[in-house]
C-alpha cells in the first residue's frame, strides 16, 4: 500500500533537476502554422457538426413531410374506395326489380340480377334483409337466410335511424361465416411473432374488417321494406393496397426493393399489406410495435417515425381507422424506405466532407507559405545577428517584403552598416592613440639618453667655471663672463631635470591628502614672489572635500605649473581662481584653475599636452610644464580638461579620485 503511494507521488512530483514546464523550443513557423491549423480544424470541425446537423434534419424532416403527404393520399383512395361501395349500394337500394321482388314475397326473383351487380363490382357480400333486419337473401351464399343481422353496424344504423351509411366495421366471423365459409377462411389470420411486435395473447384473429355500406328499400309509400348491405372484407384484399401503391408509390423501387410501403391493421394485426416478408409471402399477421399501438390506437394520434418493416427500416406513418362509432379499430399506415433518404444523406455528407478536408488541406498549404514568408526573413535576421554578435559587421539582410519585416531588415543593414563605421573610427583612434603613446615612449627615451649624456659634460662646465671664478682676483673684468656662463650652464641641467622627471615617469607614492592643504602650500610658496605682486588670488574652496589618494610631492608640481601658467598668460597682471569641490558622485575631486589671461589659440588646443610644445620665447619656456603634469595627473588615474577663449581667459580642470573609491584605477585612460 505504502509502495503504491510512494510510486503515484514519484510519478507526479516534479524530479530534481528537471523542471515542470516542458522545454521544448518550437520554431515560429511551426507555432504559425500550428495555430492556423488549429483555426482551421476547429472551423471546420464547427462547419461539419452544424453542417451534418443541418444535412440531417432537412433531410428527415423531408421524409416526413413525403410521408404524411402519402398517408393523406393513401387515405383519399381509401375512402373513394368505400365511396364506390357506397354508390353501388344506393344504386341497388333504389332499382324496381328489388322493390317489386321484396313486396311480392319473392326474392329469388332479384338474385340473378343481384349476383350480377355483386360479380360486376367485386364485391365479397351483397345482402338482402326485411324491414326487421332478418336477411332475405345472401348473393355469396343464398342457401342460408333467415337469421337476423340488427347487430351489424350498418343495418343496424338504417333500421334504426333510416339512414344510408358506409364505414369501416368489424363482422364477427360468425356473420362472416354465414356469408360464405371461403370470407371467414380469408378473414382468419394467423399472427406471425417477431421481436418488436407488441405482447399478446391470443395467436389469430378470426373476426374480419369490412368497408361496408348499407341503404334502406323503400315501397312506393316511403316506407323502409328493407336494407341493402354490400362490402368488401380488406383482409387479404389487395384492392385497396394496390391501387395505393400504384397511384402513390407508382411501384418505384431503390436497389431491388419497393420504396413504399402500405398496410391495413386490424386492430394491431396487419392484414392487408404491400410488405413482402422474408419468405416472399405477403407480411400479413406482423404486429405493430406496443409504441405505435399505444399511440395510434389507444391515444387516436398519427405516429410518424423510423420503423423496421420486415427487416428494413422505414420512414413510417401510422394513423387509426376509426368505425361508425368513431371507435378506433385499427391503423392505415405507408412508409418510405430509409435506405434512400440515409444515402442522399451519406452522399451529401461525402460531397461536404470532401469539400472540407479539401479546404483544410489548401489553408494548410497557404498557412505553410505565409508562415514561410513570414519565418524565413526572421531566420535569415537572426543568422545576421549572430554574424554580426560574432564580429562580421558586413552581415546583410536581404528585405524582400514591404511590410514591417522588410522595416526591420533595413533597420538592421542601417544599424549593422553604423556598427562598422564606428568600428572603424574606434579602430583608427585607438590606432592614433597607440602610434601617440609610442612616439612619447620613445621621446622620452631618447630624452632620458641624451640629458644623462649632457648631464656630466654641463656639471664639468659648472664646476670648473665656479673654480675659476675662485681664482680670479677681484676685479678681473672676465667675472661677469664666466658667471653668465654658470647662469646658463645651470639652465640647461634644469632644462635636463625636467627632462628627465618627463621622462622617468616615476611611480606616485599616494596617500590620503587633502587636497585644499596641498593648493594653500602652492599658494603660499608663489605668492610673495615678485612675478605675483600683481596677482589676485581668489580661492573657493569646498569645506568638506573629501581626502584624495595622491602624492602630494607631485601633484603640488601639477598645481604650481598651472599657477606659473596661468601667471604668465596674464603677464602677471590678473585673477586666478581656484576652486575645489567634488564631483556628484563623490567619486572625484575637482579642483579648476581660472584665469583672465590672454587665452589658447582654437588651433593650439590640441597640442598644448604634447613635450616641448610652447608658445613662449626662446629661453623662457620648455613646453614640458604641462606634459609632466598630464604624466603625473594619468599616473593617478585623473584627468585633465582645458576650456579656452581668446584674450578672456583660461580654466584647466583636474579630477582626482577620492580615497575610498578604489585607487582611481578605474578611470584610468581617460581622455586628458
Ligand atoms: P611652457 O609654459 O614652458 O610654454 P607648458 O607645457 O607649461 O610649457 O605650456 C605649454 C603652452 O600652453 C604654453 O606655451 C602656452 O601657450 C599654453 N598655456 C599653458 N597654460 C596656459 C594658460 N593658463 N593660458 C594660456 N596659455 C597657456
Ligand atoms: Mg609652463
Amino acid at each position: 500500500m505504502a509502495n503504491i503511494l510512494k510510486e503515484t507521488l514519484n510519478r507526479w512530483l516534479p524530479k530534481p533537476g528537471m523542471t515542470q514546464e516542458s522545454d521544448i523550443r518550437l520554431p515560429i513557423a511551426t507555432k504559425l502554422i500550428l495555430s492556423f491549423l488549429l483555426i482551421v480544424v476547429v472551423t471546420s470541425v464547427m462547419f461539419m457538426v452544424v453542417g451534418i446537423q443541418l444535412i440531417d434534419n432537412h433531410i428527415v424532416s423531408d421524409a416526413h413531410e413525403k410521408v404524411q403527404n402519402d398517408l393523406n393520399s393513401a387515405k383519399e383512395i381509401y375512402l373513394d374506395k368505400l365511396d364506390d361501395i357506397h354508390d353501388v349500394v344506393l344504386l341497388t337500394a333504389g332499382k324496381s326489380f328489388l322493390r317489386n321482388a321484396i313486396l311480392s314475397g319473392d326474392i329469388e326473383r332479384a338474385t340473378d340480377e343481384l349476383v350480377d351487380i355483386k360479380n360486376a363490382e367485386q364485391l365479397d357480400l351483397l345482402t338482402i334483409t326485411d324491414e326487421s333486419g332478418n336477411v332475405l337473401l345472401r348473393t355469396s351464399n343464398p342457401e342460408f337466410s333467415g337469421d337476423n343481422q340488427n347487430h351489424n353496424d350498418l343495418v343496424n344504423v338504417v333500421l334504426s335511424r333510416g339512414l344510408r351509411v358506409a364505414g369501416t366495421i368489424i363482422v364477427p366471423a360468425d356473420d362472416l361465416r354465414k356469408e360464405s365459409i371461403l370470407l371467414a377462411e380469408e378473414a382468419r389470420i394467423k399472427f406471425v411473432d417477431s421481436p418488436e411486435a407488441r405482447a399478446k395473447e391470443e395467436t389469430v384473429e378470426t373476426d374480419g374488417m369490412m368497408l361496408g355500406s348499407a341503404a334502406p328499400i323503400f315501397d312506393s309509400q316511403n316506407e323502409i321494406i328493407g336494407v341493402v348491405y354490400a362490402g368488401i372484407l380488406l383482409n387479404r384484399d389487395v384492392g385497396v393496397i394496390n391501387k395505393i401503391k400504384q397511384t402513390i408509390f407508382h411501384y418505384l423501387t431503390y436497389e431491388g426493393k419497393y420504396i413504399g410501403t402500405t398496410a391495413i391493421f386490424q386492430d394491431d394485426v396487419s392484414i392487408s399489406t404491400s410488405i413482402i416478408a422474408d419468405d416472399g409471402s405477403w407480411a400479413i399477421g406482423t404486429r405493430v410495435t406496443e409504441e405505435i399501438y399505444n399511440y395510434v390506437v389507444k391515444e387516436g394520434g398519427t405516429w410518424v417515425g423510423r420503423d423496421k418493416i420486415a427487416g428494413n427500416w422505414y420512414i413510417a406513418a401510422y394513423e387509426p381507422i376509426k368505425n361508425t362509432h368513431y371507435e378506433i379499430i385499427g391503423i392505415l399506415h405507408v412508409g418510405t424506405l430509409e435506405q434512400k433518404y440515409l444515402d442522399i444523406k451519406n452522399q451529401t455528407i461525402i460531397a461536404f466532407l470532401t469539400i472540407t478536408i479539401i479546404v483544410t488541406l489548401i489553408s494548410m498549404m497557404l498557412s505553410y507559405f505565409i508562415s514561410r514568408r513570414i519565418s524565413v526573413p526572421i531566420k535569415s535576421l537572426a543568422a545576421a545577428s549572430r554574424e554580426v554578435a560574432h564580429g562580421n559587421l558586413d552581415a546583410k539582410v536581404e528585405t524582400l517584403s514591404n511590410d514591417e519585416l522588410g522595416e526591420l531588415a533595413a533597420s538592421f543593414n542601417t544599424m549593422a552598416a553604423t556598427l562598422k563605421e564606428r568600428d572603424r573610427k574606434l579602430k583608427e583612434f585607438a590606432r592614433i592613440k597607440i602610434m601617440e603613446s609610442e612616439r612619447l615612449a620613445l621621446i622620452g627615451q631618447l630624452s632620458a639618453n641624451v640629458a644623462h649624456e649632457l648631464n656630466n659634460p654641463l656639471t664639468g662646465i659648472v664646476t670648473y667655471s665656479h673654480l675659476l671664478l675662485e681664482r680670479m682676483p677681484n676685479g678681473d673684468p672676465n667675472t661677469k663672463s664666466i658667471q653668465k656662463i654658470i647662469t646658463q650652464a645651470n639652465r640647461c641641467k634644469e632644462i635636463i631635470r625636467g627632462l628627465l622627471d618627463f621622462a622617468r615617469q616615476r611611480k606616485p607614492d599616494k596617500t590620503s591628502s587633502d587636497v585644499n592643504y596641498v593648493l594653500q602650500e602652492c599658494i603660499s610658496l608663489v605668492e610673495n614672489q615678485a612675478a605675483f605682486h600683481n596677482i589676485e588670488f581668489v580661492k573657493e574652496f569646498d569645506a568638506k572635500l573629501p581626502t584624495a589618494v595622491i602624492d602630494p610631492s607631485q601633484i603640488e608640481r601639477v598645481f604650481i605649473n598651472m599657477i606659473i601658467n596661468a601667471a604668465e598668460a596674464m603677464e602677471g597682471d590678473g585673477r586666478l581662481t581656484i576652486t575645489t569641490d567634488a564631483t556628484p558622485s563623490k567619486q572625484f575631486v575637482r579642483v579648476r584653475f581660472s584665469d583672465t589671461g590672454y587665452g589658447i589659440a582654437e588651433a593650439n588646443m590640441e597640442k598644448i599636452f604634447d613635450p616641448f610644445f610652447t608658445t613662449k620665447e626662446v629661453g623662457h619656456g620648455t613646453g614640458l610644464g604641462l606634459a609632466i603634469s598630464y604624466g603625473i595627473i594619468k599616473e593617478h588615474g585623473g584627468t585633465v580638461r582645458v576650456e579656452s577663449e581668446a584674450n578672456k581667459g583660461t580654466t584647466f580642470s583636474i579630477r582626482l579620485p577620492v580615497a575610498g573609491h578604489g585607487t582611481g584605477q578605474a578611470a584610468n585612460g581617460q581622455q586628458a
